[in-house]
């Protein structure tokens, strides 16, 4: 099985691992749970061989998250900016920019980037990089499976399974394919509490974050005949709901969810004049360029950018591009 292809990277970067006393875990801005389950597994075998380890990902980091077994490790930004390390590992990002730089390359130091984005920069001085995994977690699990048998503890089964949960929509998503779900199935087996971490992490939602979707689904709008949704997060939503945007994780889905929609937006109101958008394609029409094309990045059918504007014009900006997509 594909395992082996990285047969060479996983004994390099065990290699290292093992030369290397003090180890950085990094992740993406505004860290996910793909982001987060391959941290917190990668830090909890670290912690296991003996290495002082500290992880850290930039942005805002979910509460529920603070829960997972390997929370302990997580640093403030002042913490992992003092952290006197040797050793970084990068999970989920494509580029050093979405760590804040809080990697570098690997002519500045020792650094090992597992990632599955196709943007994948290659700055590693090891890159487990493969855009056909479903999530970064199941690159973290092939190296487990080939470099360290036998030192995955249900804490780090608990981690690696709410990656692959996560990044594929509760096993929903065009990238669930076999070997995420013989990874899901390996890993109950080692202990993973599937009910309990899908319980938390998809299905429960707070009052007030039910509410926001009130709000958020009230201003969908179809665009193109129903071929593209939109919708927005506003300030005033969050502040009439007493949520924050972290509660709006997810709420992007819902667009997508309709009939006959092929491409969707969520516009997310992060500053005065600061619009974080979620992009989702249903079919073959590639986001990820869509998002490219104004700084931003991720997979074909997910990705995300920055526009430094308002919601109108975010909207109208990410519409034309819509339609010059939908031809
Ligand atoms: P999101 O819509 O925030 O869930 O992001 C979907 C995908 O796009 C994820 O794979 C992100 O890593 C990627 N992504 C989101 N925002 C950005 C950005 N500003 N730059 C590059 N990639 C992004
Ligand atoms: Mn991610
Ligand atoms: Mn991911």
């Amino acid at each position: 099985m594909s395992g082996e292809r990285f047969e060479r990277e996983f004994s390099e970067m065990m290699a290292l691992i093992e030369r290397h006393g003090s180890v950085l875990v990094t992740g993406h801005i505004d860290p996910d749970g793909d982001c987060i389950g391959s941290m917190f597994a990668i830090a909890l075998m670290l912690e296991a061989m003996g290495k002082k380890v500290m992880c850290y990902a930039p942005g805002e980091i979910s509460e529920l998250f603070l829960k997972l077994p390997g929370a302990s490790m997580l640093a403030g930004r002042d913490d992992a900016s003092e952290f006197k390390h040797d050793l970084v590992i990068t999970v989920d990002s494509p580029n050093t920019e979405r760590t804040e730089h809080f990697a570098r390359p690997c002519e500045d130091e020792d650094v090992i980037n597992i990632d599955h984005h196709p943007t994948n920069e290659m700055f590693g001085c090891v890159n487990v990089v493969d855009s056909d995994a479903a999530a970064t977690t199941v690159l973290v699990y092939r190296f487990f499976r080939s470099a360290a048998p036998g030192m995955i503890t249900t804490d780090i089964a608990d981690c690696l399974y709410l990656g692959i949960l996560m990044d594929t929509g509760g096993f929903r998503f065009q990238n669930v394919d076999s070997e995420a779900l013989l990874i899901a199935s390996e890993l109950i087996g080692l202990g993973a509490r599937a009910y309990e971490i899908a319980h938390e992490y998809i299905y429960v939602k707070k009052y007030s974050t039910l509410k926001l979707l009130g709000l958020v689904l009230d201003s969908l709008r179809l665009h193109f005949d129903g071929r593209a949704a939109t919708m927005e997060v506003t300030a005033g939503m969050l502040e009439k709901t007493g949520t924050t945007l972290k509660d709006s994780e997810g709420f992007v889905d819902y667009g997508a969810a309709l009939d006959d929609v092929e491409l969707v937006a969520l516009f997310r109101e992060t500053a005065p004049g600061e619009i974080r958008v979620s992009l989702r394609s249903r079919n073959h029409h590639d986001v990820s360029a869509l998002a490219e094309r104004f700084g931003g990045g991720g997979h074909v059918r997910a990705a995300g950018l920055t526009l430094e504007t308002d919601l109108a014009s975010a909207r109208e900006t990410i519409v034309r591009g819509f339609g010059e997509m939908l031809g």
